[in-house]
Formats: C-alpha cells, structure tokens, sequence
C-alpha cells in the first residue's frame, strides 16, 4: 500500500478528498501542490506538514513563501517546479490538476517511473498517445476518474480475456432530456448544479455539456487499449453503477456502488487492496437502475469526441483546448450555454491539426484550438 504520495491539485476538489483518505490510511503527503489558493495550501500545509509545497501561478511565490515564513516546509513556484514535484521519488503521485495544465506533470511522473494515480483527464484527452508511451515504459497509471476505476476493477483478473465493449456510464447532467432549444435558455447557476457529484467549477461544465463524457470516452480508449467504436456510452442517472466490461462470451462484469469520489481514489491509493469505505455504506435495496442512449445531436461534444479520437493525431488536443477556451468565455458571461457545444465541434470541423504527435504538436493543437474559439466566439 502507499505510505507516501505527492499530491498535485490539493486545493481542488480531488485533493482535498485525497487528503481525507490520506488521514484515514496514514499516508504522509511529501508535497502538496496548488494553482493560486494560497490560503488553502498553508491551511493544508500546516496541517499536513509535508517537505515542500509549490504554487503553480509563479508570481504567488513571495505570498506563499511568506505565509509559510515560520515552519521548515519547502517552497516553490512555477511549471518546473510542479514537474520537479512530479518527477520526486514517492509511492504513488496523485495529479487532481484540473486542465491541460496536468499533462506537464503526468508526464514528468512518469517519465521518473513513479506511480501515477490519474484524475487529471486532460492528460490522457490531449497527450494519451504520449502519456499511455511512457506509462509502458517507465511508470504505471492507476485510474482515478470513478468510471476508469470501475474498468479498471472490472478488468483485475481477466486481462487475457477477450472484450466485447467497454460500458461507460454518464448520469446525463443537469440537462438530461432536454431539446436543442431548451437548451439554448440555460444560465451558468443551471450549468452548474450536478446532479450526483460536486466536483470542481469546470468538470461540472463538462459534465453539463457532455464534454466530460466524451474526454472520458478518449480516456478508456487509451487506458484499456480499446478501439473507440467499442467504448458505449450509456446514461445511467442513478449513478449507481459506475461502468461495466462486456466479455466475449456476452458476459458484462460491472462494479457498483456510492457515488462518493473517496472510494475510487482510496483504491488508487491501496490497489490492490480494499479497505473499509471512507464514506457511508450502501445499499442495492428498492433501487432501481435505468440506461439510456445519450442524445448526441442535443449534446453535440459528445459527438465532437467521437469526431476527434476517430481522427487521431492531435485531433483530441484541438478538441480539450477548445472545450477548456469556450468553457472559460462561458464562465466570462461572453458566451451563451450551448456555443460551447458549437464551438467545439467548428474547431474539430475547421482548425488545422498534425497527424504526428509530440510535446510541441499537442502545445501547437492547444494554442490553435483556443484562438480558433476566440476568434470564432461571437
Ligand atoms: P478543482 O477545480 O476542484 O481543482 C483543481 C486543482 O488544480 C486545484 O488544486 C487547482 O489549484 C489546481 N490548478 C488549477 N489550475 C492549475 C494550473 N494551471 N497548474 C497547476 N494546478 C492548477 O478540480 P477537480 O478536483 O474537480 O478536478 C481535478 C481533475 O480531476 C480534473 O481533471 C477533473 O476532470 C478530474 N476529476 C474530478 C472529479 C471530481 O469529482 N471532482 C471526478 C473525476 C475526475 P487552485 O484551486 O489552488 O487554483
């Protein structure tokens, strides 16, 4: 089991329920890292007292560096810095970064062969190709990401088996049923109430749009080597069941249970042991559990997803930068709802992309993704 971890994003929602497990297992942070809430991460390093801490935002560097004037911890700021924290010799290394902004890091875990607990999608969506390389190389990635986690368990034993699909449940959003039309009165406070989760302000968007859907679409399709046509989506709104396997033989081994994000991190943390749940105990009594097929022309990132993976290349980096770009103008008040949807699937449509990928073609994709949506926003 992990005795140790280095925890990228402890300020969001993922790290702060990394922390909770941590607590419970014993598990000793060694560095906990932030984008800009310097007030959290003092709260969190004085409470944790792990070796070092680093700001992401380099210009918080003297506020963070003063907050913790008085204690031994370490103190960094800056992209290096968080790839130095990443590439530390540690049991396990959690990246709960939200954004394109983790693939520096998961890269440099990996890269270091240390064991990486993923709940950073963004890095399999823009860089799965890269990333998945290096993982069969040096490192080894442990899904965080509830539905990942739930293949992932279904798959423990029975990797020589041939698969039918891979069943990835969505609970559908806030805006589940809804027409086209409906959907083009939504306000950001509808956008922004899940429905099962509370999560961070942008995986909430995603999971509005559907967008978080389909990057978890791409993410199964390089975690567990599956071609994308055999990844189904299927709305669950129970949030019950967190995905299923379809073996050859018409078999479908699921795994179920609370929708509480603390039991599949504290499996990342322990795998492949299982230990007492972090939250409440639950209960399959007069429940019941209903799928659906998601309606793709309404949820058009959805079929933006399917559009850019199917492509290849650094189709799925145009298409994280131009959902994280129409995210921020929707955040901004700049743009109604459902452009979003729009905006991201004109990117994949008419944005220039390169069949070779690296570090610099997946940056280039980000960067042309986002000015394509800004330049084409209004
Ligand atoms: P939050 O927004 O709550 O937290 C994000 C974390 O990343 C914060 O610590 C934030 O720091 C940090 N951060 C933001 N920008 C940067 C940056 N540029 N460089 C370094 N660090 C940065 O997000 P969530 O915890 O909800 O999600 C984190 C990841 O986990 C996402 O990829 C999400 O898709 C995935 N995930 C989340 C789930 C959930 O239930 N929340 C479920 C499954 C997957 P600060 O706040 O200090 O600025």
């Amino acid at each position: 089991m992990t005795k140790d971890i280095v925890l990228l994003g402890s300020t969001g929602s993922i790290g702060v329920q990394t922390l909770e497990v941590c607590e419970l297992h014993g598990i000793r942070p060694l560095v906990l890292t932030a984008g800009k809430n310097t007030a959290l991460l003092e709260r969190q390093a004085r409470k944790y007292r792990p070796d070092a801490v680093c700001v992401a935002e380099e210009s918080l560097y003297n506020d963070i560096k003063t907050r913790l004037s008085d204690t031994d911890i370490k103190v960094s700021a800056g992209r290096a810095a968080l790839c130095e924290a990443a590439a530390r010799k540690c049991d396990t290394v959690v990246n709960a970064i939200v954004g394109v902004a983790g693939l520096y890091p998961t890269i440099a875990a990996l890269s270091a062969g240390n064991t990486l607990a993923l709940a950073n999608k963004e890095s399999l969506v823009a860089g799965g190709e890269l990333v998945m390389g290096l993982s069969r190389e040096s490192g080894r990635l442990i899904p965080i990401d509830s539905e990942h986690s739930a293949i992932f368990q279904c798959l423990q034993g029975r990797a020589d088996n041939k698969i039918n699909k891979i069943l990835l449940t969505a609970s559908g959003g806030p805006f589940y049923g809804y027409s086209y039309d409906m959907l083009k009165k939504v306000t950001a406070e509808q956008a922004l109430k899940h429905p099962t989760w509370n999560m961070g302000r942008k995986i909430t968007l995603d999971s509005a749009t559907l967008m978080n859907k389909g990057f978890e679409l791409i993410e199964a399709v390089w975690l567990f080597d599956t071609p994308w046509d055999k990844v189904e989506i299927i709305v669950h709104r129970q949030s019950i069941l967190h995905s299923a396997v379809e073996f050859e033989d018409g078999s479908i081994i699921a795994q179920l249970g609370a929708a509480d994000m603390r039991v599949p991190i504290q499996y990342a943390l322990t795998y492949p042991k299982r230990y007492k749940t972090p939250g409440e105990s639950f209960s399959l009594l007069n429940r019941q559990l209903t799928f659906e097929r998601p309606d793709e022309s309404v949820f058009l990132c959805l079929a933006a997803a399917k559009k850019a993976i199917s492509r290849g290349g650094t189709a799925c980096a145009l298409l994280n930068g131009a959902a994280e770009a129409a995210g921020e103008l929707f955040f901004e008040g700049k743009i109604p709802f459902y452009r979003i949807g729009e905006l991201v699937m004109e990117t994949i449509d008419n944005a220039g992309f390169s069949d070779t990928v690296d570090l610099d073609t997946i940056e280039l994709a980000d960067r042309t993704a986002r000015e394509y949506v800004r330049l084409n926003a209004v």
